[in-house]
């Protein structure tokens, strides 16, 4: 699967409110997404990596493992239905 095919995937989430009840972004120190759930979190810099959640944390198997592409394709469909 190529990159483009990949951010294209539609994920497992998708509408804004289920996925900020999963996940928190944050602008310092350099802009992360975070899991409200445990000490996880994700930097802008590696958004192709799977997330890695703390080892007790109950979203990890559950939920997409890539918050940064999720909450991409969720933006790019939300500016296609305005
Ligand atoms: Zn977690």
């Amino acid at each position: 699967m190529d990159t483009l095919e990949w951010m294209n995937l539609k994920p497992t989430i998708d509408d804004m409110d289920k996925w900020s009840q999963l996940w928190a972004v944050h602008d310092e120190p350099i802009p992360h997404i975070s899991c409200r759930r445990c000490d996880g979190s994700q930097s802008i810099h590696d958004p192709s990596e799977p997330f890695v959640h703390g080892p007790l944390c109950t979203l990890r198997s559950a939920q997409s493992k890539f918050p940064w592409r999720d909450l991409q394709w969720i933006m790019r469909s939300l500016r296609q239905k305005q």
